[in-house]
């Protein structure tokens, strides 16, 4: 008997019969003795849905309101679980997760959870309920109002109510069979993953696999949470991602260099051009954006061989960010003196990951040497110890994809599959 928290994404309760087939699935791990509780996303595309609603009703929605619009999603997905687990004769009660007491910051559409009061939660358990709990919200105790916690979010209330109720491991249940050495949608020959470290789980998450939320893993690895993502379609194994030092040693395999290839085509990319080569520029600049509380992702600048008076200085940023920014800096340009800027978001990031790269030279070749023979060219690139990534044309991103796959050694002899329909 163990206590066990399972999180279903939209893709796996996208319709009436889908929450049944769910609700028949949590039915057994209640039936094995398990304590048992439910985090759920919103049915299908609903997010999205009431998204639009919210831009037709208005175009520069109050994010409070917007919070309390996108939050009933869950609710709704909650509520109807509860029923159709009743119905199978599993007692179980719906939280929201105010109720729940997941508590975060002010700050809406992306507010971080900062603790967990489960009390109502973990009496329902007492009681032999499966407690269901609606991802991707909270409240703050300073507002008193509702916040969301990012899009994608229900994975991280998952994982947080996992660490706070002491659960054994949390299940993520989704539209694929684990996580993948690239999404499968993009590269069919993409392999399973049956094991990854925090680390480099962290990594994929932010270079766009949107498998899992960057957020939750970051806080699985803090309080050390063991997460199984696995198909909700299946009963197949999924892949488990736990610190590396708790990876199965008995694996023959040598650990591969690389552990994945993502992609992203969420950022634009924004170019200064004409800034004055002197101390502090770049500080005015990237001052200017962060306090709009934008965050940045890589920069470029190379100061030019031409004219020692001025520089171009690249960034990429959230496309969703990108109007927000350009209007700060059409504040500052007279000030700082720069000539204009440029705004691009038909471009997308394509990143190799893999802790094993620390070691091992000549990535960075293979990887452009890909690239390079499929024609792609590239517009930006950072690297990190684990990490390369480089910004190209939007059209060029699933080309980019597949060819370092196959560089890399990645390719499976079977193809990867996708249970639920293309999604959004
Ligand atoms: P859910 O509705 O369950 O939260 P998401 O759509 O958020 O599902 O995440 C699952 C999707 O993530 C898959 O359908 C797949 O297309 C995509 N994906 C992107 N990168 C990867 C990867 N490396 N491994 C597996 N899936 C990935
Ligand atoms: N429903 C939210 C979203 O679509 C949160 C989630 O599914 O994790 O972003
Ligand atoms: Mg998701």
């Amino acid at each position: 008997m163990g206590r066990i928290v399972q999180k279903y994404g939209g893709s796996s309760v996208a319709d009436a019969e889908s929450i049944k087939r769910v609700a028949r699935r949590i039915a057994r791990s209640r039936a094995d003795g398990n304590d048992v509780i439910i985090v759920i996303s919103a049915m299908g595309d609903t997010t999205d849905e009431l998204m639009d609603l919210a831009l037709q009703v208005s175009p520069q929605p109050k994010s409070r309101e917007l919070d309390m619009l996108l939050t009933t999603g869950e609710r709704q997905s909650a509520a109807l679980l509860a029923m159709a687990l009743s119905d199978l004769g599993v007692d179980a009660v719906s939280y929201t997760g105010s109720q729940a007491g997941v508590i975060t910051t002010p700050t809406h559409g992306n507010a971080r959870i900062i603790d967990i009061t489960p009390g109502r939660v973990e009496a329902a358990l007492q009681q032999g309920n499966v407690a269901i709990v609606a991802g991707f919200q909270g409240v703050s105790q300073t507002t008193k109002d509702v916040t969301t916690l990012g899009r994608g979010a229900s994975d991280t209330t998952a994982v947080a109510l996992a660490a706070a109720l002491g659960a054994d491991y949390c299940e993520i249940y989704t539209d694929v069979d684990g996580v993948y050495t690239a999404d499968p949608r993009i590269v069919p020959s993409a392999r399973r993953i049956t094991q990854v470290g925090y680390e480099d789980m962290m990594e994929l998450a932010a270079c766009g696999a949107k498998i899992l939320h960057l957020r939750c893993v970051e806080y699985a690895r803090r309080e050390n949470v063991a997460v199984h993502v696995r198909s909700s379609f299946t009963d197949k194994p999924g892949t488990w991602v736990r610190a590396h030092e708790d990876i199965s040693k008995d694996s023959t395999m040598e650990e591969a260099i690389i552990t994945g290839v993502t992609h992203d085509r969420g950022e634009a990319k924004i170019t200064i051009v004409g800034v004055p080569d002197q101390v502090g520029e770049a500080a005015a600049i990237f001052t200017a954006v962060a306090e709009k509380d934008i965050n940045i992702d890589m920069i470029v600048q190379n100061v030019s061989r031409l004219s020692d008076v001025s520089t171009d200085i690249s960034f990429t940023l959230p496309m969703s960010d990108g109007a927000k920014a350009i209007r700060a800096l059409e504040e500052i340009k007279d000030r700082v003196g720069f000539r204009e800027v440029l705004y691009d978001d038909q471009v997308g990031k394509v990143s190799a990951v893999g802790v094993g790269m620390r070691s091992h030279p000549g990535v960075t070749a293979t990887f452009f040497a890909a690239l390079a023979k499929e024609g792609v060219n590239l517009q930006m690139i950072s690297t990190s110890e684990i990490r390369i990534s480089v910004v190209v044309g939007v059209d060029d991103v699933d080309r980019a994809v597949r060819a370092a796959h196959t560089a890399f050694g990645l390719d499976a002899t079977q193809e990867a599959v996708v249970y639920a329909g293309t999604g959004r």
